[in-house]
């Protein structure tokens, strides 16, 4: 029986799934609206925020302020947390569907595009979102073995992941005691031998991936010189006509602090970022370990702005027995849900999910599960608030899903023995990761594991 869904009587249900900066995003353009409505945000993680905790660089403090945001979202009524949650595993998205009204998928985009090179398989040739993960204190990551004695270490793409990597594997202990890194990392990366860091662009300065802020803070490392070779900043006409293209100011920003770098002299310092550019990754080397990364040599081609990065035929092989693949995310399925594997995306129209060519009713998504892996974390306020201009929309039009109560979703969790984590749950932890950072002068000592997490909780419970 269809019914008027969005009253006091009957406020619109919503699922929310993925509790990251999207999935809070969504929620809040959803309170905006000042519509009766409930929000329930499920996270197959313990902890809310995804790449906020598990993403952004943990030197970068200052962007983790945008938390309190999403706690001021969380805290309006009508939210609820529901972590610890695996959508597609613990409950499916049918069963979902039975409670909810609608569905906004914010999943994120979980793991890495793949550079299909021979030997990226073997020991040693990793990918940037594991490193990212492990040094964040993400649980999947947390056991990940990296081999942090290697001396020479490849990052392939030019992208701010890949500038993370590379400054977090420069950065002195003295340089990281301010920051939330894992303790495991922070022992591990104190004892590291790498000497050289080389952070590998397919094509040239002008087309780099990465902001001028994130490259800047490499050559003000404490003990880590930067190397751009003056060749490399030569530019062909394209490349100028796109430098000069008034409206590309990052490029131009990227190329001004490329070219201070290219003009300095090494001080001698214990490691070495190397930024190569014109070159692309064609083999990974090796028996069953990386013992180098051949890459050949390019030029671009095409027109300014379009340009592409061709093969010369001249090769190298540089000695790294570590390395990083860092050229971006994709989005994983989940059951129930289209999926377009060629993007890694939900395929979608204004955020709303297709099934072909038709809307699949009630179902949504936004965030990178949406528009695939690129902007910051700002970038998905207005991407979730469109998502919830099409929700709005089509509201009168939606069927009121048949059982609408967030206990029987419970109900059916605690069947399954799913120790569902609240966000009042979440602020306990919280406040005992603060605790636990103030005693060795972090802003927070991370629990990296998942089961650690329900324990501590559960031994809250006992204590209340
Ligand atoms: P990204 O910005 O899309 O960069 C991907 C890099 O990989 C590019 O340099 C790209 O080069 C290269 N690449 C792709 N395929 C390749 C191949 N087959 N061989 C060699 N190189 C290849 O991706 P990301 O670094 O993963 O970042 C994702 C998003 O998160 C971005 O929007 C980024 O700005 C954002 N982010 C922001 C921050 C921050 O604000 N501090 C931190 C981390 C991430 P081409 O250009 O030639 O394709």
């Amino acid at each position: 029986m269809s019914q008027t869904l969005a009253t006091e009587q009957r406020p619109l249900r919503v699922a929310i799934i993925g509790a990251g900066p999207s999935g809070f995003y969504a929620a809040d353009a959803l309170f905006r609206a000042k519509i009766p409505v409930v929000v329930d945000a499920f996270d197959r993680l313990p902890t809310p925020f995804g790449l906020l905790r598990g993403g952004v660089a943990p030197d970068h403090q200052q962007m983790k302020t945008v938390g309190k945001y999403y706690e001021r979202v969380a805290a309006t009524p009508g939210f609820s947390f529901w972590g610890n949650v695996k959508v597609g595993q613990d409950i499916s998205v049918e069963e979902l569907k039975r409670h909810y009204d609608v569905l906004i998928f914010s999943s994120g985009a979980e793991t890495d595009r793949h550079l299909e090179i021979p030997g990226e398989s073997l020991i040693g040739s990793n990918t940037a979102t594991a490193f990212v993960g492990w040094y964040n204190g993400h649980p999947d990551y947390r056991d990940h073995p990296f081999d942090l004695t290697a001396e020479a270490v490849a990052i392939i793409g030019q992208g701010n992941v890949a500038i993370d990597v590379a400054r977090i594997l420069a950065k002195t202990p003295h340089e990281l005691k301010d920051s939330d890194i894992a303790d495991h990392a922070m022992q591990a990366l104190a004892k590291t031998n790498i000497k050289d860091i080389y952070l590998i662009g397919r094509r040239g300065p002008v087309q780099s991936a990465f902001t001028e802020l994130e490259i800047k803070e490499l050559g003000e490392l404490e003990d880590c010189d930067v190397i751009v070779n003056p060749k490399d900043m030569v530019l062909n006409a394209e490349s100028q006509a796109e430098l000069d293209d008034p409206t590309n100011n990052k490029a131009r920003k990227n190329v001004a602090v490329l070219h201070e770098f290219s003009t300095r002299q090494p001080q001698g310092k214990k490691k070495r970022i190397h930024v190569l550019f014109f070159k692309s990754p064609i083999a990974m080397n090796g028996e069953s370990h990386v013992t180098g990364l051949t890459l050949e040599h390019n030029h671009l081609e095409g027109p300014a702005g379009k340009q592409k990065a061709v093969a010369s035929g001249e090769t190298e092989t540089l000695p790294c027995t570590l390395v990083f693949r860092s050229v971006g995310y994709r989005g994983v399925p989940i059951e129930g849900v289209p999926f377009d594997p060629k993007r890694g995306v939900f395929p979608n129209e204004a955020g709303r999910i297709l099934d072909g060519v038709a809307p699949v009713p009630g179902m949504y998504c936004s965030g990178w599960i949406k528009r695939g892996p690129s902007g910051v974390l700002g970038t998905n306020k207005p991407d979730s608030a469109a998502t919830i201009a099409s929700v709005l929309e089509d509201v009168p039009n939606l069927k009121g899903c048949d059982v609408p109560d967030s206990e029987a979703v419970r109900a059916v969790l605690n069947s399954r023995q799913v120790q569902v984590v609240s966000f009042e749950d979440w602020k306990h932890l919280d406040a005992e990761e603060v605790r636990r950072g103030e005693t060795v002068g972090k802003p927070r000592e991370k629990f990296t594991r998942v089961e650690d997490v329900l324990s501590f909780l559960r031994s809250v419970l006992i204590e209340k």
